[in-house]
């Protein structure tokens, strides 16, 4: 069995986006769905030597519904799935949202990643511009857990991501 990395964090911060760079694959699992899914998903990643199943999780939201009022039934049904994803997995990438900041939600699943005890990286997305990066970042310092800033749509940091991803699993 290959080693698990798993993609966790709240809806819409870019879980999925980095799922589909980081496999190398356009499947566009963010569109075309009449609903939601909550299931994990699988995908095998190879960066040089190194093999692992990279998982994204739950809570997909559709494109129209930029800011969703999420139920707390389907918050539940988040934490549940992300709560699986994190008990399989080797280790664990983390994803927040640099534009929006952090939110009650990031500081709930950042709890729930720290208690694992797992290696855990943490990627604040959306950071589309340089000149933003100090600014878009400094309020996660406090979560304590080391981070990058990337833009999964730009691809910006993302070899740096391979490369920390491959030295932790
Ligand atoms: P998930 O719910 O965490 O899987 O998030 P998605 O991958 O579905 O992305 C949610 C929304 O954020 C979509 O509209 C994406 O196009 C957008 N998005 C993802 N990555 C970036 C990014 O790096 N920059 C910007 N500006 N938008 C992004
Ligand atoms: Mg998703």
């Amino acid at each position: 069995m290959l080693p698990i990395v798993a993609l966790v964090g709240r809806p819409n911060v870019g879980k999925s986006t980095l799922f589909n760079r980081l496999l190398r694959k356009s499947r566009s699992i963010t569109h075309d769905l009449p609903g939601v899914t909550r299931d994990r998903i699988y995908g095998e990643c190879i960066m040089g030597e190194t093999r692992f199943d990279l998982v994204d999780t739950g809570g997909m939201v559709l494109e129209s519904e930029a800011t969703p009022e999420l139920s707390k039934d389907f918050e539940d049904e988040i934490f549940e799935q992300a709560q699986e994803a994190i008990n399989e997995a080797n280790a664990i990438v983390f994803v927040v949202d640099g534009k929006e900041g952090l939110t009650p939600l990031d500081r709930q699943a950042a709890e729930f990643v720290r208690r694992s005890g797992k290696p855990v990286l943490m990627l604040i997305n959306k950071v589309d511009g340089s000149e933003f990066e100090a600014h878009m970042t400094a309020e996660f310092h406090e979560l304590g857990i080391e981070f990058l800033p990337v833009s999964a749509a730009h691809g910006y940091n993302l070899h740096e991501v391979r490369d920390r991803v491959r030295r932790f699993v």
